[in-house]
C-alpha cells in the first residue's frame, strides 16, 4: 500500500463529496464519502464508504473548514496513515484562461475569485473548500480541475452569443459545464472503444444538473450549457433554455428584481417547477400525478431536440452515451429519448435498457450507458502533477 494518497474534493453549498485514491499512472480508489448538511441549522454528517462498507458519524461542522477538520479527525480510517500528497478540487468555472488542471497559488486563486459572478452558486463554495484544504493539508499540492475546460476547444459559433462583440471580449460567452464528466466518458470511450474515439458522439449527462455535449475526435464541439449552468436542458430545479424576453417581462411588468428572478430560475424551476412536486426524477417516475408525467415529457422533449440539433452539427451520429444519476438509472427516460429515433439510426433493446446494460443499442448508432467518474478525472490530474513535481 502506498504511503501517500490523493484526496479529491467536490464542494457544494451544503455538502462536500470526497474520494481518496492511491497515486499511480491510473489512481486506485481507496475510499469515498461525503460531508452533508453543512449548515448551522442542521446536524452535519460524515459518510465514509470503504471496501463495500458504509459508516456514518454525526460531526460538529458548519462550514467547509469544519468539514475538512472532521475529515482530518477520521484520517486513520480514510488515509490509513498515508500522507495526503495532493488534493484535487472541482472548480466549476475556469473562464477563458484555465483550460487544463492548474496548481492553486495565491494569484490563480485571485483570478478564480474574479470569476465568482459567472457561477455564483458554485464558485464561492469551491474556493472556500480550496482555502480550507490549503490550511488542513499545507504540504499537499492543491490542483484545480475545471468543469469548463473540456469545452474550450469548441468553435466560435458555439462560444458566442449574437451580441455586440464587446460582450464576447468581456467574457460573455458560452462556456459549457460538466466537463469532468465528459472528460471521463471520452477517456472511457478511447480506452474501450478505439473505433469510436474518432467518431461523432453525443453524451447526455443527466443528473440534478443536466447537459449534453457533442464530441468529435474526443473533443467538445458544442454543449447545451452556456454562460451559466442555467441554459440548455431543464434540470432538477433549473429552467434550462428560456426566451430572454420572459425575463424582461418579469422585470418590466411583474416588478421582479434580479434576486427574485435568480431564485426562480435556479431553485424553483425545472422538474420541480413544472411538476409542482419535486426535483427528483425517481419520485416523479413513481408518481401518478399528471404533472409529474408532463415534467418528464418536457425533460425528454428537450433532450430529443438537442440530440437532433447536435447530430446535425456533427454531420451524423456514431454513438449516444447516457450518464449521470438519471442517465445511468432511468430506463424510462432512455426509452423515451430513443423512441422513434430510427431515422437517426437509434433503436434500443428494451430488456438490456431495463437492466441498465452498458450497450443497449440495436441499430447503427451505438447507445451506451456509462457511469461517470468525475473523481477519477481529478485524481488523474493530481497524479500527473505529483509525478511532474518529482
Ligand atoms: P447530481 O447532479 O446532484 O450529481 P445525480 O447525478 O446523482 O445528481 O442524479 C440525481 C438524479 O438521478 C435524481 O433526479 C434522481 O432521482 C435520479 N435517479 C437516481 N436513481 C434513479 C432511478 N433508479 N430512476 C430514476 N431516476 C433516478
Amino acid at each position: 500500500m502506498s504511503d501517500t494518497v490523493i484526496l479529491t474534493l467536490n464542494a457544494g453549498s451544503s455538502s462536500i463529496k470526497f474520494a481518496v485514491f492511491e497515486p499511480g499512472e491510473e489512481p486506485a480508489l481507496r475510499a469515498s464519502g461525503q460531508v452533508e448538511n453543512l449548515s448551522p441549522s442542521q446536524q452535519t454528517r460524515l459518510i465514509v464508504d470503504r471496501d463495500g462498507d458504509r459508516q456514518t458519524a454525526d460531526i460538529a461542522a458548519n462550514d467547509h473548514a469544519g468539514a475538512l477538520a472532521a475529515i482530518l479527525d477520521h484520517a486513520e480510517q480514510l488515509f490509513g496513515g498515508a500522507t495526503v500528497a495532493g488534493v484535487g478540487h472541482r472548480v466549476v468555472h475556469g473562464g477563458t484562461d484555465f483550460t487544463v488542471p492548474t496548481l492553486l497559488q495565491p494569484d490563480t486563486i485571485a483570478a478564480l475569485r474574479a470569476l465568482e459572478p459567472l457561477a455564483p452558486l458554485h464558485q464561492p463554495h469551491n474556493l472556500a473548500c480550496v482555502e480550507a484544504a490549503s490550511a488542513a493539508f499545507p504540504d499537499a499540492l492543491q490542483i484545480a480541475c475545471f468543469d469548463t475546460a473540456f469545452h474550450r476547444t469548441h468553435p466560435f459559433v458555439n462560444d458566442t452569443f449574437a451580441l455586440p462583440r464587446q460582450w464576447f471580449d468581456r467574457g460573455v460567452r458560452r462556456y459549457g459545464f460538466h466537463g469532468l464528466s465528459y472528460d471521463y466518458i471520452t477517456s472511457e470511450i478511447a480506452r474501450t472503444e478505439p473505433d469510436l474515439s474518432t467518431g461523432r458522439v453525443v453524451i447526455a449527462h443527466l443528473g440534478n444538473g443536466a447537459s449534453m455535449c457533442a464530441v468529435r475526435d474526443g473533443r467538445s464541439v458544442g454543449s447545451t450549457m452556456g454562460f451559466t449552468a442555467l441554459d440548455g436542458l431543464p434540470m432538477g430545479t433549473r429552467c434550462g433554455q428560456i426566451d430572454p424576453g420572459v425575463l424582461l417581462y418579469m422585470m418590466q411588468h411583474e416588478g421582479m428584481g434580479a434576486d427574485a428572478i435568480a431564485d426562480l430560475l435556479y431553485r424553483e424551476s425545472g422538474l420541480k417547477g413544472l411538476s409542482g412536486l419535486t426535483h427528483d426524477m425517481r419520485t416523479l417516475e413513481a408518481s401518478d400525478n399528471p404533472r409529474a408525467a408532463e415534467a418528464i415529457d418536457y425533460f425528454v422533449f428537450r433532450i430529443r431536440r438537442e440530440l437532433g440539433g447536435m447530430s446535425a452539427v456533427l454531420g451524423g451520429l456514431d454513438a449516444l452515451v447516457f450518464t449521470g444519476g438519471i442517465g445511468e438509472n432511468s430506463a424510462r427516460v432512455r426509452r423515451e429519448v430513443c423512441s422513434g429515433m430510427d431515422w437517426l439510426g437509434i433503436a434500443i433493446d428494451h430488456d438490456r435498457n431495463a437492466g441498465n446494460a452498458r450497450d443497449i443499442g440495436t441499430d447503427r448508432v451505438r447507445v451506451m450507458v456509462i457511469p461517470t467518474n468525475e473523481e477519477l478525472v481529478m485524481a488523474r490530474a493530481v497524479a500527473g502533477a505529483l509525478s511532474a513535481a518529482h
